[in-house]
């Protein structure tokens, strides 16, 4: 089973994509992940990429459908492939099944985790964690029991990431639409498209996305 997951941040699909990789051995092959461990590895491919960023430039797609093939090398052939931040042009999607052809293998189907854009911006910027023990809260969703005091540990100090305000938020979104629209069609136009409810309980997520995998 190959898979794109797709969805903004915040969307959840990091914790979909975990579950998946924990529940059934897929791998998940992140673009921004396979450029840093390859750098990091001091390849001459990873030498090559380290100059490419350095230079404040765009990793070319020839690399980095070069990291895809080399990582679906490694892995066994009945380990399920979870791909994520890519392709984003219908030019890479063409690449991709040039590629799985390759290993045998197929895209089975490209999951979509759909938000309401302004219900993602209150999930978003209600957030607040306990910064002594890093337990989460949201203004309107979960507040501490006792106001001002960690339903855990007691502390009286949360904290909130700098990025997590509407404009960031919404400037992510209309970031995550641009790549997405290029392909979004051509996998509907095959037929392995499926949407998602993004904005319900990431249980109620996880059991969506498997219902999807299970061909049920
Ligand atoms: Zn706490």
């Amino acid at each position: 089973m190959n898979i794109i997951l797709l969805g903004p941040p915040g969307a959840g699909k990091g914790t979909q994509a975990e579950r998946l990789v924990a529940d059934r051995g897929m791998v998940q092959l992140s673009t921004g992940d396979m450029l840093r461990a390859e750098k990091n590895a001091g390849t001459d491919l990873g030498n090559r990429i380290k100059a490419v960023m350095d230079a404040g430039e765009l990793v070319s797609d020839e690399i980095v459908s070069s990291l895809i093939d080399e990582n679906l090398a490694r892995l066994d052939a009945g380990q399920g492939v979870i791909f994520d931040g890519y392709p984003r042009t219908a030019a890479q999607a063409g690449t991709l099944d040039g590629i799985l052809a390759r290993h045998d293998r197929k895209l089975d189907y490209v999951i979509e985790l759909e938000v309401d854009e302004d219900a993602l911006v209150e999930r978003i910027v209600g957030r607040y964690t306990c910064a002594k023990c890093g337990a989460g809260y949201h203004d309107k969703f979960k507040q501490p029991k006792v106001a001002g005091t960690c339903d855990v540990c007691g502390s009286h100090d949360f904290k909130r990431r700098a990025d997590d305000n509407e404009e960031t938020v919404r400037t992510r979104m209309a970031e995550y639409r641009a790549k997405t629209e290029p392909i979004i069609p051509i996998y509907d136009a095959r037929g392995i498209l499926r949407r998602v409810d993004g904005m319900a309980d990431i249980e109620d997520v996880s059991v969506a996305i498997a219902a999807i995998l299970d061909g049920k």
